[in-house]
């Protein structure tokens, strides 16, 4: 069985054998121009080679402007020339596109686009009344207009197919389309250039306009990287302001992976959390959404985030042969570049941020710089989501059990009676339960000791709440348990198990009074009540009072340390 990857080459190599070879093998004995000079056409190789070479980027996508040297070598010496020319700059292609296929792949792949360009272009220049030497301007202005048109279009189009295929975002393609477009055309005044110098002056025209040619894309390389860097400052601090508007940890750290997967063009992003000296994957980013990733939690030292954590440092690879000793983890198929940084808060990491991408050097220096500002957006905007969420929950806890408090108590009584009231639960049964004689506790042992026993009272309490259960602090040492669902009979069980647990446990305390050192053991009993709706009555508040009659009357003056049930 071949694997996807193979799989891939073999077909991409099978298209290219039909298509490449026989093609240029048939341009030779039917289309070949006896006037070539060879030494020419190698100069002008050079230069199409270097312009493939180092291309300007837009948004990491290259420009091909190679057109400036083909062109004007398709028109003085045709199809064969030009075919010849283009298909040895591919080769500079290998070295400078940036994209996970494999070298051979990518060979296969550009020199089958390209040849295929270089036929379309011609016959559509043909077809408009184009010829090889023809000099009057406008003619020939029209004609290579059409022959560069069709060129982009073709590319556009067989650049759209494929990334349908590879889920390419769609702005992404927007934006590479526009470029595309623009310096497709942009190229025709260069190559119109070239091909009248070289009429005119000869062999010296390469060189004239070359030279200039190169300096001036290298010049645009450089301001494009600027403004690249602004725009990206730009988004940065815009993201970094739409983070602290969200009130929750889990909104913001979302949105801050999202964000950053957008705006580095980074395919893949993996937030890992630092606790207790390991690395836990908390979100993972693929591909425009979030998955599920099974990911052993990684040791300091291991794999590219754990190397990471380990040094504090972040680091960027460009290619997957940098990182593949390093990391023996998941990856995903096509990841090449990668950029992995830690996240610091106090001078403590707090998480490891990893981006990918299928693209060779993905990542720049500055695209580090900004991100590090992004981070420091994120951890401050966690910051104050967490104590928000900390201010919530503490207003609907009681700080020394933890448990829900006495108001979100009537709150979710309410909640619960309206769906029964309206026909969503079928009943709901409440247990009120009060420690017998607790003052005893208090006097006997100090008050210190008797918060001690709530506290792990409250413990037990919780080990028994169903899952859909809430159980809360009602009063001082009085609790209650809300059972949506379960009927007077089960609750009543329930009630009796908790009852008999508290009964036969020892708590183990340590007094302060008296100076005394050694733990004590304390014995405490728990008097319950019983309530359940509809069957008792149909008001929250009713259903609270009837669970704290039957616990006084029922089991309290009974003698405590029992069940009792509200019976009308
Ligand atoms: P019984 O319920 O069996 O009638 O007797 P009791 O001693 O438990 O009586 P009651 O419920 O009336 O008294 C509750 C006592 O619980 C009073 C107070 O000392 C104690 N208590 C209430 N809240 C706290 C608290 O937060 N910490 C401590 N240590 N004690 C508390
Ligand atoms: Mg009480
Ligand atoms: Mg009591």
């Amino acid at each position: 069985m071949m694997n996807t990857y193979n799989r891939t080459t073999f077909w991409t190599f099978i298209v290219w054998l039909v298509i490449v070879p026989p093609g240029i093998i048939y341009l030779f004995l039917n289309f070949n121009h006896h006037d070539i000079n060879w030494l020419y056409l190698a100069i002008y190789t050079i230069f199409g080679f270097i312009t493939l070479l180092y291309p300007i980027r837009k948004n990491g996508h290259p420009l091909f402007l190679v057109m400036w040297v083909t062109i004007p070598v398709f028109l003085t010496y045709g199809i064969v020339a030009e075919v010849i020319v283009m298909q040895f700059s591919v080769l500079a292609i290998l070295v400078a596109f940036n994209n996970s296929i494999s070298l051979i792949n990518r060979f296969l792949l550009n020199s089958t686009l390209f040849f295929v360009l270089s036929i379309v272009s011609a016959a559509v220049f043909k077809l408009v009344g184009g010829e090889i030497g023809l000099l009057e301007f406008w003619p020939l202005f029209f004609v290579i207009f059409c022959y560069q048109f069709s060129h982009v279009l073709v590319r556009d189009l067989i650049f759209k197919i494929d990334s349908h295929f590879r889920k390419i975002p769609r702005n992404y393609i927007y934006n590479k389309t526009l470029f595309d477009y623009i310096s497709g055309f942009g190229v025709i005044p260069f190559a119109l250039t070239l091909y009248y110098l070289i009429e005119f002056v000869g062999f010296g025209a390469v060189f004239l306009l070359g030279v200039p040619f190169i300096i001036t894309t290298h010049i645009l390389r450089i301001y494009n990287n600027t403004e690249e860097i602004n725009s990206n400052l730009k988004r940065a601090g815009a993201i970094g302001h739409g983070l602290s508007n969200n009130l929750t940890e889990k909104k913001i750290v979302d949105q801050f992976i999202e964000k950053v997967s957008e705006l580095f063009n980074a395919e893949c992003v993996y937030l890992f959390n630092h606790q207790d000296g390991w690395l836990e994957l908390m979100r993972s980013y693929e591909k425009g959404e979030f998955v599920e990733v099974i990911f052993n939690r990684l040791s300091p030292g291991q794999g590219i985030a754990g190397s990471v954590l380990m040094r504090n440092k972040p680091i960027i690879y460009s290619k997957r042969e940098e990182w593949e000793r390093v990391s023996k983890n998941y990856a995903p198929d096509e990841m090449q570049s990668v950029l992995c940084l830690p996240i610091s808060r106090d001078q403590n990491i707090e998480s490891v941020l990893f981006l990918s991408t299928q693209r060779k050097a993905g990542f720049k220096e500055y695209h580090l710089q900004i991100l590090e500002i992004l981070c420091s957006y994120f951890t401050v905007s966690v910051e104050k989501a967490r104590n928000v969420e900390e201010k919530v929950s503490q207003s609907e806890r009681c700080a020394l059990t933890k448990l829900y408090n006495y108001r979100f108590i009537e709150e979710r009584m309410e909640y619960a009676m309206d769906r029964v009231n309206d026909g969503l639960l079928d009943e709901l049964s409440i247990l009120m339960f009060d420690i017998d004689h607790f003052k005893d506790v208090n006097d006997t042992y100090g008050h210190q000791c008797g918060n001690e026993v709530l506290q792990m009272f409250a413990r037990i309490l919780r080990q028994h709440i169903p899952q859909n259960g809430i159980v809360g602090r009602y009063g001082g040492e009085e609790f209650v348990f809300i059972l949506p669902g379960m009927s007077k009979c089960d609750a009543k069980l329930l009630a009796e198990k908790v009852r008999s647990e508290i009964e036969s446990y020892a708590f183990q305390v340590y007094p302060s009074l008296n100076n005394q050192i050694a733990p004590v053991l304390i014995s405490i009993t728990v008097s319950i009540g019983v309530s359940n709706a509809p069957e008792d009555t149909d008001e929250a508040k009713t259903l609270l009072s009837y669970a704290d009659r039957s616990l006084y009357l029922g089991a309290k003056q009974a003698g405590r340390n029992r069940v009792a049930v509200y019976i009308k």
